[in-house]
């Protein structure tokens, strides 16, 4: 079975309507401000779908260059790439991001061996006597993910081609936590086998870390713009006076229209359209009247959604 879609085709086409949906209804923009990529950075990770660069950094399209091959290695075409990416864009930091459970280390290159058609058998098999050895050269498999790296990274700091100002770092994503762990973290294990011995431990020192992180930017929200905007909402009573609520309130003027005019007119808080003043004059108004602060009002934009319009196959026919 190559796929349960009818049209692979129409699939992607769709996919690229509904986006254009979404740029109509103003949710998308094809559209990147300022210089690309926004970070020096280049990330080469592998081709596993299932790594969505951007989200895991919640990064935007524009910002990085990605790079991504099968195991994530080095290769020469991969060199090929940085060699733009540093001297045409400045690039000066290179991430090597592996992950967890790479399909790469799972291949029997016995059985895909009996896939591949003689071109291929003759390309891979054309330099050497040795044929499952030449199979693992060409494919580079490995058999640990943590040793990948740091192969990997040795390739690229041994790469004489590359400028010597340019950091390279390590990192491992695990796909089923959305954790991404640095290379200090899992250098000292040297092996996968022993970093998944300890991973319990090592997942429990992020979590911690994302505590640290939520305490931040909690800190950040309650000191931040949004409890200056909500300070001190005004109260005026019935009779029109400014009624003492423990804290300071300076305006103690008697109440009148035009005082009121002209706080609106400074602080905008009130719409014009939206206040009634003959009602209020004839003081049917029961107290006592709350000015609504600022920016708390927000409109959402109406989401229309496009059906999916693609058809699935019965397995039967398959
Ligand atoms: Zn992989």
């Amino acid at each position: 079975m190559i796929s349960e879609f009818e049209d692979l085709e129409d699939l992607l086409i769709e996919g690229n309507k509904k986006y254009q949906w979404k740029i109509v209804q103003e949710e998308e923009t094809p559209k990147i401000d300022g210089p690309i990529p926004k970070y020096p950075v280049l990330i080469l990770t592998c081709m596993n779908p299932s790594i969505d660069v951007y989200r895991i950094f919640q990064l935007k399209p524009g910002d990085v260059f990605v790079l991504r091959n099968a195991g994530n290695v080095y290769t020469e075409d991969v060199l090929r790439s940085v060699l733009i990416a540093i001297h045409e864009y400045n690039i000066k930091y290179i991430v090597i991001l592996g992950h967890i459970d790479c399909g790469l280390k799972k291949i029997r290159l016995g059985v895909l061996k009996d896939k591949l058609n003689d071109s291929a058998i003759k390309k891979i098999g054309r330099y050497g006597t040795n044929f499952y050895l030449e199979l693992q050269k060409f494919f580079k498999t490995f058999i640990d993910e943590i040793k990948n790296i740091e192969n990997q990274l040795q390739k690229f700091r041994n790469a004489k081609e590359l400028p010597t100002n340019i950091e390279i770092k390590g990192m491992l994503y695990d796909p089923n936590s959305g954790w991404v762990f640095e290379e200090k973290v899992f250098r000292k294990y040297s092996v996968y086998e022993n970093f998944a011995k300890d991973y319990r431990k090592i997942l429990k020192a992020k979590q911690f870390e994302l505590i640290d992180y939520l305490e931040k930017i909690e800190d950040e929200i309650i000191s931040g713009d949004v409890l200056q905007e909500l300070e001190e909402p005004e109260i005026i009573d019935e009779d029109g006076e400014v009624p003492q609520v423990g804290g300071e309130m300076n305006d103690q003027e008697p109440f009148n229209v035009d005082v009121l005019e002209e706080r609106t007119s400074k602080t905008s808080s009130f719409d014009d359209h939206n206040f009634d003043f003959e009602q209020f004059q004839n003081k049917s108004i029961p107290m006592p009247t709350l000015q609504i602060p600022k920016i708390y009002i927000h409109i959402p934009k109406i989401k229309v959604y496009v059906p999916v319009l693609y058809k699935k196959k019965s397995l039967k026919s398959e």
